[in-house]
């Protein structure tokens, strides 16, 4: 990995194309200026190069993009085939040598936004602040701390468990303690843990209204894992800002989607990857990706046609699902229908409004951090160009692969 031109200097980056904000013209010949890891001016190279005398130059391959938001990962995870051993024998210092080595993959695949949804010693808060202080190269990452399950809810062996709203008020304010950005809740069973089925409803509405609430009032939002249709819903009432999975949507799942405004992170790729290795990972496994696996898909249909607001996440960490894979999950979109712009959307300005981000990341715009990556291609015409990625700036810093 070579690095160049750190912040506290100005930089130019200077594209055949660049593409500050999905939905318009790109800017053809275009040059990007930065300083202190902001975006001063973007336009036209000659424009650029009058406001960018005596900036170090970039000259980047290809066009230039916001750069990617993955909504949903699990940086202490090293994607193999068993996740329940591997987090089970996982010690809080390797843990947290994990995190480090994924955020360096995620960068490097053009995410320079990650959302951490939970790891099991909090691990990602530290790598968090790691990153940003610059000890470590890695996206921005927010992070969910610890996951909140019932007891012996889904992912209980990665998760901290509470029952009753007290408790759950007790476990958020935990979290937010150690520092979270977000709080993430167990709304149904899983696919990856033993013994709990994914139709099943898990944490009660009263207990979710209580995460809201306590997350809501410290300015923090909520995501639910959810893929049984009650527990959606279950979650969707309660006021969460983001559902996770989701894979069994219905009419009445998507009026509530649209009335309280929440927005879809499918994660196509977790099934996806775990469809692939079918014969790799255990029994209970593999029942039950092949019970969702279907259904997932007609769900993202139904909500795409019905025009839910849908964000790129992939679950990184489960089986299979390499923290550099983030683009997959922008082919799938494709693959059911989705505009490839749509899909650079999800992943891109969607995803920044679904994190809170939107006026930090998610565009190429004077003001906004200088996150941007350089992408063989154009990947309005063609989204496969995201996993071409060439170059990623990272809050002013350029890094190539
Ligand atoms: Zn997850």
């Amino acid at each position: 990995m070579k690095k160049g031109a750190a912040t506290g200097r100005r930089t130019m980056v200077r594209a055949r194309s660049v593409l500050t904000r999905i939905g318009t013209r790109a800017i053809a010949n275009g040059a990007v200026l930065v300083e202190e890891g902001k975006i001063v001016a973007v336009g036209p190279r000659a424009t650029i190069e009058r406001a960018g005398k005596r900036a170090i130059v970039i000259d980047a391959p290809g066009t230039i993009m916001p750069g990617m938001i993955n909504l949903h990962a699990h940086l202490d995870s090293q994607c193999g085939p068993d996740f329940l051993t591997q987090a089970l024998l996982i010690s809080e210092a390797n843990a947290v040598m994990v995190c480090v080595d994924s955020a360096r993959r995620t960068l490097l695949a053009g995410v320079t936004t990650v959302r951490d949804l939970g790891t099991k010693y909090a691990a990602a808060i530290a790598v968090r602040d790691a990153v940003a202080a610059g000890w470590v190269p890695g996206p921005r990452i927010l992070s969910a701390g610890q996951l909140v399950c019932m007891t012996g809810g889904h992912g209980w062996f990665i998760a901290d468990e509470a029952d009753g709203p007290d408790g759950m008020r007790k476990k958020v304010r935990k979290n937010l303690k150690r520092g979270a950005d977000c709080i993430k809740v167990i709304a149904t069973g899983g696919v990856l843990s033993p013994g709990v089925e994914v139709g099943s409803a898990q944490l009660d509405p009263d207990e979710l209204e209580t995460a809201v609430r306590e997350a809501h009032k410290a300015d923090k939002r909520v995501a639910a894992h959810a893929i049984g249709n009650q527990g959606i819903k279950n979650a969707l009432r309660a006021g969460v800002d983001t559902i996770e999975h989701g894979c069994y949507l219905d009419d009445e799942a998507i009026k509530l989607f649209k009335k309280t405004g929440a927005t879809w992170v499918p994660t196509l790729c977790a099934p996806h990857f775990l469809h692939e290795h079918l014969a790799e990972v255990p029994a209970y496994v593999r029942r039950k990706t092949e019970q969702v696996y279907d259904a997932h898909r007609a769900s993202f249909r139904l909500a795409l046609r019905a025009g839910v607001k849908i964000a790129a996440g992939t679950d990184a960490g489960t089986p299979f699902n390499n923290h550099e894979f983030f683009a997959t999950e922008l082919s799938l979109m494709a693959a059911l229908g989705m505009s490839s712009e749509e899909a650079l959307e999800a992943a891109t300005a969607e995803a920044a409004r679904a994190a809170g981000l939107e006026r930090e990341t998610g565009t190429v715009e004077a003001g906004k951090s200088a996150d941007l990556i350089a992408v063989d291609g154009d990947p309005r015409k063609d989204i496969t160009a995201t996993m071409r990625v060439r170059g990623v700036m990272t809050r002013g810093l350029w890094m190539t692969s």
